[in-house]
């Protein structure tokens, strides 16, 4: 029946227009450009680590000073492929990749995740949801906390003021810009108390934005919280 199905709908990469074997596939050369990370990263902001690395191993910025947040796990690595995926995702519309795409993420952060986990995106203002019409972090957290059977908790966080986009920024900038910028809702703050909270997004570039979510968890009474992201942007040395 797929065969058939294939004659009259053929499947198409995720991201280009090579045909595929299967619905959700990549394509050779999509794959090879996909940068997906498979361990060889520090445990706390998932930036690939050189050389060999153990499991619990942390990068020198994190040893220096550490995260609020306790562990993290990327899929991959911010860069060919997988800028072409969050860009998709974020700026074109294309929230079915949400499906597959938190699927592997979900795969991701499996091993981070707790009995009592509950997965939080990462929200923006509601002016920019307006025009967007919807909040990718959102639809990445659904789908993860579905594979993964975990609790979801969608509106826990706010972003209380509009910010600027934090592109080409740097991290003091970063952090300046989105300080104070995120607080908790208290009725849902139940929801969390004394819990391990996932916190989902879509990139992670210096972290100035899920500090201040890590922070706005801890305050509305999480007893941990963890981070888990679909691109890691490479640290420049
Ligand atoms: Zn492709
Ligand atoms: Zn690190």
């Amino acid at each position: 029946m797929q065969s058939l199905n294939k004659l009259f709908y053929p499947i198409k990469c995720l991201t280009c227009d090579q045909l595929v074997e299967f619905v959700y596939g990549l394509c050779p050369t999509c794959w090879g450009e996909s940068h997906f990370i498979d361990g060889g990263c520090c445990d706390m902001c998932a930036t690939s680590l050189i050389g060999e690395s153990q499991a619990g191993d942390l990068c020198d910025d994190c040893l220096t000073k550490p995260r609020p947040w306790a562990r993290a796990a990327a899929l991959m690595v911010y860069r060919g492929n997988a800028k072409s995926i969050v860009m998709r995702l974020k700026h074109s519309d294309r929230t079915d990749l949400a499906y597959p795409v938190g699927e592997w993420l979900a795969n991701s952060a499996k091993p981070i995740v707790e009995h009592d986990t509950v997965a939080v995106p990462v929200p923006i203002h509601w002016l920019r949801g307006y025009w967007r019409r919807y909040n990718q972090s959102i639809l990445l957290s659904k789908r993860l906390s579905k594979v993964l059977e975990i609790d979801h908790c969608p509106n826990l966080l706010v972003r209380k003021r509009a910010t600027r986009k934090l592109d080409g920024m740097s991290a003091s900038e970063r952090r300046e810009t989105v300080a104070g910028a995120i607080s908790f809702r208290g009725q849902k703050a139940k929801r969390v108390k004394g819990r391990h909270v996932l916190l989902v997004d879509d990139v992670l570039t210096t972290g100035a934005t899920l500090t201040e979510c890590t922070n706005a968890c801890l305050a509305a009474g999480a007893r941990k919280v963890s981070v888990a992201v679909l691109a890691r942007v490479a640290k420049k040395n």
